[in-house]
This record gives C-alpha cells, sequence and structure tokens, in this order.
C-alpha cells in the first residue's frame, strides 16, 4: 500500500513516500479501513522529531485523524459491516481500567494516540480498534471528519467540560491559527462567550474574525495582557486557553480576572515558566490542564460537526505523497487551519 514512513527521527526529511508498504490485518477487536482523508497535527510533527523515552517500531506511520471506510473485519468485531463510512476517534485506551470503565478514557493508565506509538492514518489503510469508530452520516465529506477528530475532541474537553465555559463569559484564546485554536473559537462561540483572540498577524487576526471572533489583538502592536486588562474595564477575561506555554504563559495568567481559569492544552514553545504564585493566591486562578477527550466527548463534538454547527477550517489539502510538505507548512505557520491528505 501507499504510506509516508520515517526509519528514524529527525527532520522532514527523514519522511519517505512509499508504495509497497504491507497492508496490515486486523486482531481481535480491530477494524482495517480504507482510508479516504487523513489530518496533520503538531503531534505528527512532534513524533517524527522524537523525544527521550519514545521507542516506536520502525518502520513508523503517523498520523491520529482518519475517515474512511471498513475494509476489514478481525475477529470479534460487531456491529460494523464492509462498506461503512466512518471516523476515527483517536483515543487509544485500555477500556478495561478504573478510568475508561467510569469513561474517563484520556485518563487511562495506557492512554495513547493514533500514530504516535502505533501506526496511524498517514497511508492508504489503517487498523484501528472497532470501538475507535464513529459512523459518518452520508453528507458529510471525508475531509470535513479528518479535519475535525483530534482538535475538536481536544478544544471541547478543556473548553467545555474541564473549563466549564459557560454564556455570558469572556474567554482569551492564545493564538489565531492552529488548528485547536480555531476549533476553540468556534466551540466558544457556539458557547455563547466573548471571545478574545491574541494573533500574530493581521491576516490571520482577520480569519479569527471571521470564525466568530469578537476581540482582535496583534501581539506585534501591543503588549496583549494589557490590551486584555484596558480591553475588560481592567478586569481581565473569565478564561484563558494557553497552548503555547514558556512563552505566553505569565501574560495568561496577568490577563486573567479574580477567579478565573486558566486552561493548559500544549506547550508547543517550551514547557518551563516562571510563576508569581502570589497571582495564584491573590487572584484565586485555577489552573487546569487538559489534553485530548473520553469518548463521549468526541461524540458530542462531532455530532454538531455532522449537523453543520461546527466548521473545520481545511487551510490546505493535498495528495499523501505531500505529507512532508504539510509538515513544512505547518512547521512554518503558513496554513490557516488544518492540512488534509488523500491517498
Ligand atoms: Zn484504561
Amino acid at each position: 500500500m501507499k504510506a509516508v514512513i520515517f526509519r528514524e527521527h529527525g527532520p522532514v526529511e527523514v519522511l519517505r513516500f512509499v508504495e509497497d508498504f504491507p497492508v496490515p490485518e486486523p486482531g481481535p477487536g480491530q477494524v482495517r479501513l480504507r482510508v479516504a482523508a487523513s489530518a496533520l497535527n503538531r503531534l505528527d510533527l512532534f513524533v517524527r522529531q522524537g523525544w527521550p523515552g519514545l521507542t516506536l517500531t520502525m518502520p513508523h506511520i503517523g498520523g491520529a485523524d482518519g475517515a474512511g471506510v471498513v475494509d476489514a473485519l478481525g475477529p470479534d468485531v460487531s456491529g460494523w459491516v464492509i462498506g461503512d463510512r466512518v471516523v476515527i476517534d483517536p483515543s487509544l485506551s485500555c477500556g478495561e481500567c478504573a478510568f475508561c470503565r467510569a469513561g474517563r478514557h484520556n485518563l487511562c493508565e495506557q492512554f495513547s494516540i493514533l500514530g504516535e506509538h502505533t501506526r496511524g492514518t498517514f497511508a492508504e489503510y489503517v487498523v484501528v480498534p472497532a470501538r475507535n469508530l464513529l459512523r459518518l452520516p452520508d453528507g458529510v465529506s471525508y475531509a470535513e471528519a479528518a479535519a475535525a477528530g483530534l482538535v475538536y475532541l481536544t478544544a471541547w474537553h478543556s473548553l467545555i467540560t474541564r473549563g466549564g465555559l459557560k454564556a455570558g463569559e469572556s474567554v482569551l484564546i492564545v493564538g489565531a491559527g492552529g488548528g485547536v485554536n480555531t476549533a476553540s473559537i468556534q466551540i466558544a462561540r457556539l458557547a455563547g462567550a466573548r471571545v478574545y483572540v491574541v494573533g500574530s498577524s493581521a491576516e490571520k487576526l482577520a480569519q479569527a474574525e471571521a470564525l466568530g471572533a469578537d476581540v482582535l489583538i496583534d501581539r506585534n502592536r501591543e503588549d496583549w495582557s494589557q490590551a486584555v486588562y484596558r480591553l475588560t474595564d481592567r478586569h481581565g477575561v473569565d478564561v484563558v486557553v494557553d497552548n503555547v506555554g514558556a512563552e505566553t504563559l505569565y501574560s495568561s495568567i496577568r490577563a486573567l480576572r479574580r477567579g478565573g481559569r486558566l486552561l493548559i492544552v500544549g506547550a508547543t514553545s517550551g514547557p518551563q515558566f516562571g510563576l508569581d504564585v502570589r497571582y495564584l493566591f491573590g487572584k484565586q486562578i485555577s489552573l487546569i490542564g487538559s489534553t485530548m477527550a473520553p469518548r463521549q466527548d468526541f461524540e458530542q463534538v462531532m455530532a454538531l460537526v455532522f449537523a453543520g454547527r461546527l466548521r473545520p477550517v481545511i487551510g490546505a489539502s493535498l495528495p499523501l505523497a505531500d505529507v512532508p510538505e504539510g509538515h513544512r507548512l505547518l512547521e512554518r505557520g503558513a496554513v490557516f487551519g488544518k492540512v488534509v491528505f488523500a491517498p
């Protein structure tokens, strides 16, 4: 089958498009999909580069997000037939531990993500647990479903489940163009919140505005935590969503109002920062970490995507052979929204 593989960690150049990779066979409880669309996440860049302690079976195939057609059923699979249109929940959990039994799959001790430790969707075929499938309604494209998966479930779990965002609250989203940020803008808007966005260019901010952002702050033109303070009558915002980390967390805390919540959902600029704990107890701020989502959050947010109430932003559609080009686009921050591939 066609696939984009790598045999060692490193820069984009380690990626290879091949046409003779063995087609995987589904084991017990698993299903093989013919991939109709896959989508790129920052996770795929991190996995390609590797990190201490990450040991993969090489060659590796990246890709967490995908949608396609059921192609083969492993033993003990029921409820699906060959030809079903489906989208993949990219969260892999054991299904048996106390967290999984309590419906908190993203806290599973064996939690991982498709394409992170297992071979993913940048291929013609992928094998996934049958319980990770969700039926795709007619009229919803594979590309839209693949583009939605990881970023929408991540944004939904952080803002709604963990963050408890409510109508009438204010939320600041740090960063305009990334997949999680575009999803967060839409979900915050749908929840009835007032949405502030900090971005790095007028162009990205204009696109954030088109998605429903109410207040736009250009971080090249002013100190953005001061701008938030000024724009909120010196109160700050109720909720900040930060996936940048080291570069922004200090300002994110300063932008919060008293009793505010900081949702930490990633650390693309690095994991360490200096924390003045007086802000925490003085302003009674909550730090809330969030990653991925349990199954029921995936179903809830995808139902809104299927209903057209959330619209995934596709910034580039490329053939599978151009996965390396997708990595370059994302690395340079040269795309607004998701990069989608079709085999
Ligand atoms: Zn578990």
